[in-house]
C-alpha cells in the first residue's frame, strides 16, 4: 500500500516545482511515480494529423517520483507524514501530525 493515492492533494517538496500544490491525477505504483496536476509541465510539439488539424505546442504533466511530494492532511491542511493504522481490519492512512485517519 502506498502513501499517495489518486485524488490526494499533495505538496511538492523537491525539484523545480517545490512548494506547488496539486491533486494527484495518476499513480504508477510499479514505478513509484505519480502525475500531479500542473506539476512538472512538459511541452510537446504536436504535428497535424487526420484527427488533429491544429498542429502546435501542447503542455501536459510529466511524472514525478512519489518521494518528491507530501500528502496534505484534510484536517490540518498542511503537508504531513503519513503512517498506517488498522481500523476494523482495514488498513487506513493516518496523519502523523494530528492523528486524523483518512482512506
Ligand atoms: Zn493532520
Amino acid at each position: 500500500m502506498h502513501k499517495i493515492r489518486k485524488g490526494d492533494r499533495v505538496q511538492v517538496v523537491a525539484g523545480n516545482d517545490r512548494g506547488r500544490i496539486g491533486r494527484v491525477l495518476t499513480v504508477i505504483p510499479e514505478k513509484n511515480r505519480i502525475i500531479v496536476e500542473n506539476v512538472n509541465m512538459i511541452t510537446k510539439h504536436q504535428r497535424a494529423t487526420q484527427s488533429l488539424r491544429q498542429p502546435g505546442i501542447v503542455q501536459r504533466e510529466g511524472t514525478i517520483h512519489m518521494s518528491n511530494v507530501m500528502p496534505i492532511c484534510p484536517e490540518c491542511d498542511e503537508p504531513t507524514r503519513v503512517g498506517f493504522t488498522e481500523v476494523e481490519g482495514r488498513k487506513m492512512r493516518v496523519c502523523k501530525q494530528c492523528g486524523e485517519i483518512f482512506e
